[in-house]
């Protein structure tokens, strides 16, 4: 009888974000956060849910991944939840890159670690963080199952011409340059929620999914299976993001070398962190950028409207490649927050059937909600992500086979 509780491990280069799940119940015992591990201002906060207890908040150095390990290992024996506990089943890792190999969660065992490992030259930013909290993990628990559970895999559905870059296809397989797709938990966690919000059986739903988050990506769903998604080889291709350009002319990286002289790590720098709505107006965050659009500030206008021009135009285009769309789902911090951008993502689009009703769309609530007008023939919908409980049931669903 193996035991109901999961421990979702998402470990970034320096921090590790934790939930410890119960699955019989799908309610959170625990939920915290370690940050700037290995820098001197370290900072861990721990929640436990199931005592009702208040957060606390450690600040003491963490030296690495070890030992933020075992000082979340020691807060939860704090509130008897120890990684030692038999009604632990298993630790969840969230992992960025599992290329073509990982269509599906995988059990951990030396030969995954290896393969993660082969990914790392398509996922440098990523995948070394989410292998050192795996074999951290592994060293303080070795006889516990362990699973990774991938942001590519919801994508690995997509039909080849979708997957495909059109360039040289032998540079391509050899260096394994196709469009992976990223943040497939939660693509998949809000397709199958929507469906659950509709009424509908998932296998005959046409989705488009926006997760708008720091982050963002869209994707098609036909009948639960992803047939198309805006992030390709990297996290960049796509929306406009907070730090991110997203679709680019990648001949603006030829001239930024030729005619600025940048470097490529200076590039590589520029689109992933000095671009996106920051680029555009100096603030990444939504709220922020509302905010000054109410006092009449014109660059965070344009950016907003850059912004949701691209959306725009996913959402057309989508609606292409479906043929016929049920619903447009919007979630993450963007999607599940800004109601003006919701608003925008659909403006014009009356001749799609979209439209959304100003009332439902700025009503506050954490609920999964339908914002379209009564009626509508495609459904507008918001629906909060949750990718912990996605990689705790994933999980789960693979060691209690
Ligand atoms: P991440 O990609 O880091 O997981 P989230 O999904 O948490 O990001 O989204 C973070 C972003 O959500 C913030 O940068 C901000 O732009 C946006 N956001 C959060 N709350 C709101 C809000 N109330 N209104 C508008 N935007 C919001």
């Amino acid at each position: 009888m193996t035991g109901t509780r999961v421990l979702v491990l998402n470990s970034g280069s320096s921090s590790v974000k934790y939930q410890l799940l119960d699955m019989e119940t799908e309610t959170r015992l625990a939920v915290g956060l370690v940050e700037r591990i290995g820098e001197g201002a370290s900072r861990l906060a721990h929640t436990p849910l199931s005592t009702g207890g208040g957060q606390r908040v450690q600040r003491t150095p963490v030296a690495d991944h070890e030992a933020a390990l075992k000082a979340v290992a020691e807060e939860l024996a704090a509130d008897g939840l120890g990684l030692d506990s038999p009604r632990l089943a298993a630790i969840g890792h969230r992992v960025v890159h599992g290329g073509l190999r990982f269509t599906e969660p995988a059990l951990i065992d030396e030969e995954v670690i290896a393969e993660i490992e082969r990914l790392v030259p398509v996922a440098p930013l990523h995948n070394p963080a989410n292998l050192t909290g795996i074999r951290t993990a592994r060293a303080l628990r070795p006889t516990l199952p362990q699973v990774a559970v991938f942001d590519t895999a919801f994508h690995a559905s997509m039909p080849e011409y979708a997957a495909r870059y059109a360039i040289d296809a032998r540079i391509a397989d050899e260096h394994r340059i196709r469009r992976y797709g990223f943040h497939g938990t939660s693509h998949a966690y809000v397709a199958r929620r929507a469906a659950r919000l509709l009424d509908r059986d998932p296998a005959g739903l046409n989705l488009i999914v926006l997760h708008l988050g720091n982050g963002a990506s869209a994707s098609a769903v036909r009948g639960g299976r992803c047939v198309d998604t805006s992030m390709g080889l990297t996290p960049l291709e796509g929306l406009v993001m907070g730090t991110r350009s997203g679709d680019i002319d990648p001949a603006v990286v030829f001239h930024l070398g030729r005619v600025a002289g940048m470097s490529m790590d200076e590039v590589d720098t520029l689109l992933n962190r000095h671009s996106g709505l920051a680029g555009l107006c100096g603030d990444n965050d939504m709220r922020e950028i509302r905010r000054r659009i109410d006092a009449g500030d014109a660059a965070a206008q344009l950016a907003f409207n850059v912004y949701t021009h691209r959306l725009r135009k996913y959402v057309g285009a989508y609606h292409a490649v479906l043929g016929r769309v049920d619903a447009v789902v919007f979630t993450a911090g963007v999607g599940e927050n800004s109601p003006p951008v919701r608003e925008a993502a659909v403006a014009g689009l009356d001749a799609f059937g979209l439209a959304v009703d100003p009332e439902l769309n700025t009503r506050d609530s954490a609920e999964p909600r339908l914002v379209s007008p009564a009626g509508a023939r495609v459904a507008v919908a918001v629906v909060p992500t949750d990718e912990e409980l996605e990689i705790a049931q994933q999980t789960h669903a693979l060691v209690a086979r």
